[in-house]
């Protein structure tokens, strides 16, 4: 018989105690110092993202900036077609949007919340509501500390996510943690012209974004204004593959937009025409053909256009500037929003992860699973994908 604890409730503690509990000599129990599984309730915007459409390892392993290599053994475990297997087989059936990402069919992140909790008790999993303060590693086991008191356990797994006190844990039992980041979150721009357009989105669309007057990547995606910078799954990628960069007000990270998807040249000439054909046309009406019409009216006073000036008499100066805007619009991102970010990037270092069993390399009976680790996913269902997969893993592993 073994005593396993698992600090934290969320979808990766509790995905490693369903797996661990199904050995009847393990008796598992899981702390968590808030409500279990409340992590998982505003994910998706409350439908839960819980998966991505992408079949093969190598290329879901693509969408994590942080953790692909060592997700191919994972993944190639435990990925995709296993997690909606999984699901159904607790009874939440699920749907692929046309984006790829996959939710419940129930669209409620609650429904998936609840099928997880049903495991846990149909398991026998007990439920400790303690927050844990202190592991110090015996030779035969784990003395956990929390607020409320003292257990021993033979084997241990730290699940507590990227936020909270679960790297410091893992610091104290001698494990190295890389430097923690926040990643997919919004941006803070000098640029302030775009307040009045805040919560206007923007369908794929592409962006070129520079460091130190270097390109550093092109990214496509949705794009959201916001009162003080810009947002969406556009810039939350942005800001997962910038994280470590250094950019701030003397030195900005410039994220330069394509609003229209056209080459600049290609667009000067379709701009020309539209201006020719509907000569008597107000200007704003005419650029509204190509954007939003609040955001065309923000370009035009931008730039110092008069918007009932008509499409025909525009300069070709004028004509110039409206093509920059749309084919380049230029922002400087001083900073992420700070605490909006929705993952951690960093984490234990995964040098001293053995991705076979999610074990620790230097502590023994010690184990790992989520967003704790050194692994960060893009939006699209990655980062529950890596809890389900090391999860699984490290559950696996402790049932065997
Ligand atoms: C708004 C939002 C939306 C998101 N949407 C999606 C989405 O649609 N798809 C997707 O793939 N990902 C999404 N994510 C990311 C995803 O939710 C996380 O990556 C995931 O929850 C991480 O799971 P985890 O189990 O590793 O940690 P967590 O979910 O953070 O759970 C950790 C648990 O540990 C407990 N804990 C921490 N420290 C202690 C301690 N010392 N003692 C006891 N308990 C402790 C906490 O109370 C918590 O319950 C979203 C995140 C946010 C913030």
């Amino acid at each position: 018989m073994s005593n396993i604890g698992i600090i934290g409730g969320g979808p990766a503690g509790i995905m490693c105690a369903i797996f661990a509990a199904k050995n009847p000599n393990n008796k598992v129990f899981i702390l968590d110092k808030s409500i279990i599984l409340n992590t998982i309730l505003p994910t998706g915007g409350g439908r839960c993202n819980l998966a991505y459409c992408e079949y093969n390892f190598k290329e879901l392993a693509k969408f994590y900036p942080r953790g692909e290599k060592f997700l191919y053994s994972i993944l190639s475990k435990f990925s995709t077609a296993d997690t909606i297997e999984f699901f159904n087989n607790i009874g939440v059936e699920t749907y692929v949007q046309e984006d790829l990402r996959i939710f419940p069919v129930s669209d409620s992140s609650k429904e998936v919340k609840n099928a997880l909790l049903k495991q846990i008790d149909r398991k026998n999993i007990k439920k400790l509501f303690e927050n844990v303060l202190k592991i110090k590693k015996t030779p035969q086991g784990f003395d956990v500390t929390t607020d409320k008191g003292f257990h021993h356990f033979d084997k241990l797994v730290i699940a507590t996510g990227g936020k909270g006190n679960g790297h410091s844990l893992a610091k104290s039992l001698g494990h190295n943690v890389t430097e923690l980041r926040p990643a997919l979150s919004s941006l803070i721009t000098k640029e302030k012209d775009f307040a009045s357009v805040s919560g206007i989105s923007l369908k794929n669309i592409e962006a070129q974004v520079f460091f130190n007057n270097k390109k550093v990547k092109t990214l496509s995606g949705d794009f959201l204004f916001t009162h003080n910078g810009i947002s969406g799954p556009l810039v939350y990628k942005i800001s997962s593959y910038c994280a470590y960069l250094n950019f701030d007000d003397k030195n900005p990270l410039k994220i330069v937009l394509n609003l229209v998807n056209k080459d600049s040249q290609d667009f000067d000439k379709e701009l020309s025409e539209s201006l020719k054909t509907s000569a008597q046309k107000d200007i704003l009406n005419t650029v509204s053909n190509y954007i939003p019409k609040n955001l065309a009216a923000v370009v035009l006073k931008k730039e110092n256009i008069s918007h009932d000036i008509k499409s025909g008499q525009l300069s070709k100066q004028f004509r110039e500037k409206i093509v920059k805007n749309l084919t380049s619009l230029t922002f400087n991102a001083l900073k992420v929003t700070r605490g909006e970010e929705i993952v951690t990037a960093g984490g234990v270092d995964l040098k001293e992860i053995d991705s076979k069993t999610m074990g620790s390399k230097i502590v023994s009976d010690l184990y790992f699973c989520g967003e704790i680790l050194d692994i960060d996913g893009l939006t699209g269902g990655f980062n529950l994908q890596n809890c389900w997969s090391t999860g699984y893993i490290s559950g696996k592993a402790l049932y065997l």
